[in-house]
């Protein structure tokens, strides 16, 4: 888990080699509260914790599904994919054990979770954090593992926050003599094509050299004029509400002017006018705009958060008030009205409701149900050329394309793993 008072948090580095002047301007702002989905990402590591350290077994583990928890203010629920992903995890703690051990050499195999690991840059100067899970035998091999419960895509190669990990843990404890350092990520939600755990193989002389740079930008940020350089990893800054480099970069991008109110004239432009001036653009300017997508948002949520803070203390935001939200009614205690109305209504107090072809599925087994299902045409989406799933067919492939015959003697003989095809036109 990141370290939540580090200035120089490990799971913001790329924020803070990429852009300096951040940290300067981080300890401007307030800290806003935690969010619900770093909550949710705590109750995870918890369990995680809990249950790799043996205090909690999997069936106590499993009988939290269902359980609510408080953390950072927010209700969690102990979900059924939350306790899968705390058991994979474990499996995979287990293995990195089974794996050192498997290596036949002499000495003993440490494993600790949650450890506390401080990178030696000299005086003054801190790089701190905390380590999920940490697994080694001297002279051999060092293994951090970090867990994300979250849905962003974390890239494992070349990951400063789990470089900074294992630095921490060769300068202060377990010393640098070690054949190969693995540093693993494991996403359960995150998809990516490499799988949900993902390794990055390295070795204590390349780390060597991280420390360096890591040491050369760590100096960058206590400089006093320490460069402010907008990216996409400002969508994961603090100060990026009202910051210049920001706001400048995204109003090139969009050719709009942040620091005022949209024009009459922009205000009502509506999505159909704005895609006639979109296929005038160049592709680049295109590309650019899409970048920001993550970064506008979250500076939306952000500015959101921060005028409903200011609104409800009294404060005024210019044009926008606070509204009540709307909510609908819900059952204090489900038992109490099936004990006063099940004897009145009877079967008219419950409606049934057809399982989700996936849960129906899950039950009667694969393909019991493919001849009841249909898959309603998707609206193609544009995801990021590392996405995972293959890229959609363009309008003129999807002309010509190919489809399975609906022919079983002919698919038979050409093989189960070569569909028999014939060519459609439009
Ligand atoms: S918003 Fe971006 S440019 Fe501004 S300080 Fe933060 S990381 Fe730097």
């Amino acid at each position: 888990m990141g370290n939540a008072h580090s200035d120089l948090s490990p799971s913001a580095a790329n924020r803070w080699m990429a852009c300096p002047g951040s940290v300067r301007e981080c300890r401007k702002v307030p800290k806003l509260p935690t969010g619900e989905s770093a909550a949710e990402g705590t109750v995870a590591h918890a369990l995680c914790e809990q249950f790799v350290e043996g205090e909690i077994d999997s069936l106590e583990l499993m009988g939290r599904i269902g359980e609510t928890v408080t953390e950072s203010g927010h209700e969690i629920e102990i979900t059924e994919e939350m306790v899968d992903a705390v058991i994979e995890y474990a499996d995979l703690c287990k293995a990195d054990i089974a794996k050192i051990s498997g290596m036949g050499r002499p000495l003993p195999v440490i494993a600790k979770t949650e450890v506390r690991v401080k990178v030696d840059l000299g005086e003054n100067e801190e790089l701190w954090g905390t380590a999920d899970r940490v697994t080694y035998q001297k002279g051999n091999t060092l293994i951090v593992r970090d867990f994300k419960f979250g849905y962003n895509v974390v890239e494992v190669e070349n990951n400063p926050q789990l470089a900074i990990y294992a630095i921490g843990v060769m300068d202060q404890e377990a010393g640098w003599a070690f054949d190969e350092v693995r540093l693993a990520v494991f996403q359960p939600r995150a998809r990516h094509e490499d799988g949900s755990d993902r390794e990055w193989v390295t070795t204590p002389g390349e780390l060597k050299e991280w420390k360096r740079k890591l040491k050369s930008h760590v100096e960058d940020t206590m400089a006093d004029n320490a460069p402010v350089v907008a990216g996409s990893h400002c969508r994961w800054c603090a100060a990026k509400i009202g910051c210049p480099a920001v706001n400048g970069a995204i109003a090139e991008a969009a050719q709009a002017d942040f620091s005022t109110a949209p024009s009459p004239e922009t205000a009502k432009k509506d999505v159909g006018t704005l895609v006639q001036e979109a296929r005038t653009w160049p592709t680049r300017k295109i590309a650019n705009i899409l970048e920001w997508e993550e970064p506008i948002k979250a500076i939306i949520e952000a500015a959101k958060d921060v005028a409903r803070e200011m609104l409800s203390s009294g404060l005024e935001v210019p044009g926008f008030k606070l509204v009540d939200g709307r909510s609908n009614r819900k059952w204090i205690d489900e038992d109490d009205v099936v004990a006063e109305f099940d004897g009145v209504l009877g079967t008219k107090l419950w409606e049934k409701k057809l399982l989700s072809p996936a849960k129906l599925e899950k039950l009667v087994g694969k393909g019991k149900i493919d001849h009841l299902t249909f898959k309603p045409e998707a609206q193609k989406a544009i995801a990021r050329d590392t996405d995972p799933r293959r890229p959609a067919l363009t309008s003129a492939q999807e002309d010509f394309k190919e489809v399975p015959t609906a022919d079983p003697l002919v698919d038979e003989l050409m093989g189960e793993t070569q569909p028999t095809k014939k060519k459609i036109w439009a």
